[in-house]
């Protein structure tokens, strides 16, 4: 198989086409159990004058909406559907919501920038280990050293060892005393 710059934009791409429809299905996975709302993503990345560029629609039943309100979600995710990847990364907001949804009914909200935020932290992970029993916290200790507790929604890793749980727990019996 020849192997130049072709081949690896096209594997570069393909395990990035994969990615994307991993993270969809996750999307869709975690808004059915953890929100139980029903949610639809729609998202497409490409470039824009040779630079990276995504785009994407995040469909979502509001929690004070009826039951009634399944119909009407399943004809949005038709019309939402009809969006081309192209138009995703190229039109603004507003266009993009006309074309969809000219015959709906639409409020436009005051746009708000986005910043990642995770809530987790040690000291949560912290309270975590001290809710587990010390069998437990042995048992983990002695099978792999440390305890290692992973954030599922940023990957942030934290790690214990064996003295510094012990501080924490020794820390706990003051305060409760
Ligand atoms: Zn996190």
């Amino acid at each position: 198989m020849p192997c130049g710059p072709d081949v690896e934009t096209n594997l570069a791409i393909s395990s990035a086409n994969h990615l994307k429809v991993r993270f969809i299905q996750q999307s869709h996975d975690y808004f059915k159990q953890a929100e139980q709302l029903q949610t639809r993503l729609f998202i497409h990345s490409g470039e824009i004058n040779g630079e990276p560029a995504a785009g994407g629609i995040l469909l979502q039943v509001l929690p004070s909406a009826g039951i009634e309100s399944q119909h009407q979600f399943d004809h949005l995710v038709q019309l939402t559907a009809t969006i081309k990847g192209e138009e995703l990364l190229t039109l603004e907001p507003k266009e993009i919501l006309h074309r969809l949804y000219h015959e709906e009914d639409v409020t436009l909200y005051d746009p708000q920038l986005v910043a990642f935020h995770c809530s987790c932290s040690k000291k949560r992970c912290e309270n975590i280990l001290l809710s587990l029993c010390d069998e437990d916290i042995e048992h983990i200790l002695h099978e792999r050293g440390e305890i290692d507790i992973e954030c599922e929604f940023c990957g942030a890793v934290y790690l214990f060892n064996k003295q510094y749980i012990e501080e924490l727990k020794r820390i706990k019996k003051q305060q409760i005393h």
